[in-house]
């Protein structure tokens, strides 16, 4: 669960390069860390054999507890690669194809693709069907937003009545419209730096998180600090929240990573678990480049927020 923001071309982006930014919002159990990959290089399929720094999702450890959703190890959520190839997606890591297409069909997936050239996707897949639901580039400047439901003409209709844009007690179209007002403000000035002051923003921040029809306790500011107010973190019912957020920058093969919430604060309440170690900047690490390492998977954080010794190679 999470926003996606997108912008590319003269007069969005600062530059004219493409950029994209989120933030990840999770049980708070849940952590997103940053790691670098080369994978096995596969002769048929020789673009898998590219490297990549993204960040994947793991089940802090609390062995006691039971996960309420699977998480696939080794797999990125958000990544660039070595040749500037971005991406974000919406669902969460699945095991194999029948949880996955179990997930699809019940959860609208969303990514976001940019690149080195300044070319941006925005594409929803499903069990109803897969649509490019926007395409921009240096030629056709233009931003994309995306949040927990479908917007393209073909699939919006499969949505789930509650997770609707116009169904104002979900934290979906208010996401949405305080995503577009800020970067309409911005318009011409997006670069990492105000991609930040997006996910860090908290119009809405005052709604009842209980109020969330889509997940109970998950707040309805971009930057967000959902919360049952408890001193104590419930795994059955757990609030939801903002655990990292990341910008990338294809132009440089860079990722720019902030642990926790994007604006720097401490945890209000106990049951925003490792919320007090959230950043205030961003760690910027780049993609190895091919065959820069052996095949494996490098840890550049951990799950409360570290930087590993093994970082400094990929660190900026
Ligand atoms: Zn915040």
């Amino acid at each position: 669960m999470c926003i996606l923001v997108g912008a590319t071309g003269p007069g969005i982006t600062a530059t004219g390069e493409a950029l994209l930014g989120c933030v990840s919002d999770d049980p708070y159990l849940f952590r997103t860390f940053v790691h670098v990959v080369q994978p096995a290089s596969r002769v048929a399929v020789p673009v898998d054999g590219h490297a990549h720094v993204g960040t994947e999702l793991v089940w802090a450890d609390r062995e006691d507890l039971e996960p309420p959703f699977p998480v696939e190890r080794g797999q990125a959520t958000r990544g660039i690669n070595s040749q500037g190839l971005a991406f974000e997606r919406m669902m969460n890591d699945c095991s194999n194809v029948k949880d996955a297409l179990q997930l699809l069909e019940a959860t609208p997936s969303v990514v976001l693709l940019a690149d080195a050239f300044g070319d941006l996707a925005h594409v929803e897949v499903g069990g109803f069907g897969t649509a490019v639901h926007q395409r921009f580039s240096k030629e056709k400047p233009g931003l994309a937003i995306a949040v927990d439901c479908y917007q393209s003409q073909e699939l919006k209709h499969f949505n789930d009545p509650a997770a609707e844009l116009q169904a104002q007690e979900n934290n979906n179209g208010c996401r949405l419209a305080r995503g577009r007002q800020l970067a309409a403000e911005l318009r011409g000035k997006l670069d990492v730096a105000t991609f930040r002051a997006i996910l860090s923003d908290h119009g809405n921040r005052e709604r009842n998180p209980e109020e969330n029809p889509l997940l109970k306790w998950w707040g309805y500011s971009i930057c967000n600090h959902g919360t049952r107010k408890n001193h104590t973190y419930d795994a059955t019912a757990p609030p939801w929240g903002s655990v990292s957020a990341e910008v990338l920058q294809p132009s440089l093969c860079a990722l720019h990573y902030n642990y926790g919430w994007a604006c720097g604060e401490k945890a209000e309440f106990g049951d925003q678990l490792f919320q007090s170690r959230s950043w205030s900047h961003f760690c910027t690490f780049v993609s190895p480049s091919d065959g820069q390492l052996p095949t494996g998977h490098i840890a550049c954080t951990t799950v409360d927020g570290e930087i590993t010794p093994e970082a400094k190679l990929f660190r900026r």
